[in-house]
């Protein structure tokens, strides 16, 4: 299956005082991906990522990698290799006694030992940095310490708990394209833990959003957008349009009128269309109204049409002339429309 490195989580369970935070999630990360579990705060991301470390014991479920359970091996046995938020540096070691501190615990010793960590210093970028002190390193760099630090062991798994949460914008930019040309380099499997969306698109090659302790959809980045599993994963990604329908094959009969959409199905469903994809023009699913709000959004301008007791939002480019009370014609593309089985 998943290959040597591959980490698998089989019905994972886990409860604080009667309540639930992770209800049976069950995730494959073939070896070498780099998979991004995405969810707002307190939807059970570290929870899920400490069981998968051993930092923690699930109340039900297992954890495998290479397709063997990990159920009673020990944090330090596992062949992980974990970075949280904080980096967690010793101060009073220097730089290469911080990266090389858990060779030394399996007792190696020696020139053997400070070529490695030279090595895995060489890889974040911070060659000539061993004998230095954690105090004067910059965030990104005390960052990069503890990558350098988790990669020693050269670990089955990589697990990321929020790396780069703690710096700013631009950083977080250049360290997430780093972090994923490294990964490509040691084709390490890697878990990244993050609460922010462009971070997960950026970072994952796959992408598993949890909501509310159960996988609510996993998948490429663009399927979220384009092919949400639900009207929660569609609003978790900005959707806001929203309308029931019956479908028949593929077309789907609303208040709105027909429209055909790129998906087979029969029954209530409700349709969704992406904001930014409706165009300005009388064809194929156009919806006529009224504009009810147009308000400058700095990268778009967000037009509300109402069409009978419908509202749909459409991101227009910033500058275009809509002004409120005007009648409006807006097409639904039929590749950028979806639907979802009604509940
Ligand atoms: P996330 O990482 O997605 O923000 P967490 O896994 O940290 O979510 O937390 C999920 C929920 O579990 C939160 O409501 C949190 O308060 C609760 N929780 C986590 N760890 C503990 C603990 N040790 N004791 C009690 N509740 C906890």
């Amino acid at each position: 299956m998943a290959g040597m490195n591959g980490l698998s989580v089989r019905g994972l369970c886990k409860g604080y005082a009667g309540r639930a935070v992770l209800r049976g999630v069950s995730l494959d990360v073939p070896a070498g991906e780099r998979f991004a579990l995405l969810g707002p705060s307190g939807s059970g991301k570290t929870t899920l990522l400490r069981i998968v470390a051993g930092l923690d014991h699930p109340d039900a479920g297992e954890v495998q990698i290479g397709g063997v359970s990990l159920a009673g091996v020990p944090a330090e046995r596992r062949g992980l290799g974990v970075v949280f938020q904080d980096p967690l540096l010793f101060p009073h070691l220097t730089v290469g006694e911080n990266v090389g501190f858990s060779l030394r615990l399996r007792g190696e010793r020696g020139r053997a030992l400070r070529a490695r960590v030279e090595e895995v210093l060489e890889q974040v970028g911070l060659s000539g940095y061993a004998a230095r002190r954690p105090h004067g390193l910059s965030g990104g760099q005390a960052q990069r310490v503890a990558l350098a630090r988790a990669l020693v062991t050269r670990p089955r798994v990589l697990l990321l708990d929020e790396p780069f949460s703690a710096l700013d914008t631009p950083l977080r930019r250049e360290l997430r394209g780093w972090l994923t040309a490294l990964q490509e380099a040691t084709g390490t499997t890697m878990l990244f833990v993050t609460h922010d969306q462009e971070e997960a698109l950026n970072v994952g090659q796959r992408i598993g959003l949890l909501l509310d302790g159960t996988l609510a959809q996993v998948g490429e980045g663009q399927a979220f957008y384009t092919r949400p599993a639900s009207v929660t994963v569609a609003a978790f990604f900005g959707g806001v349009n929203f309308i029931p329908g019956e479908q028949r094959g593929g077309e789907v009969r609303t208040e709105l009128g027909v429209f055909r959409v790129p998906v087979r199905r029969e029954g209530r469903v409700t349709l969704t269309v992406r904001p930014e994809a409706l165009r300005l023009a009388d064809e194929e699913n156009a919806v006529r109204g009224e504009v009810v709000a147009s308000e400058f959004a700095g990268t778009h301008r967000r037009v509300t049409l109402r069409a009978g007791l419908q509202r749909l939002v459409w991101h227009a480019p910033p500058h275009e002339a809509v002004t409120v009370g005007q009648p409006l014609t807006l097409a639904c593309p039929a590749s950028a429309c979806w639907t979802i089985p009604a509940g």
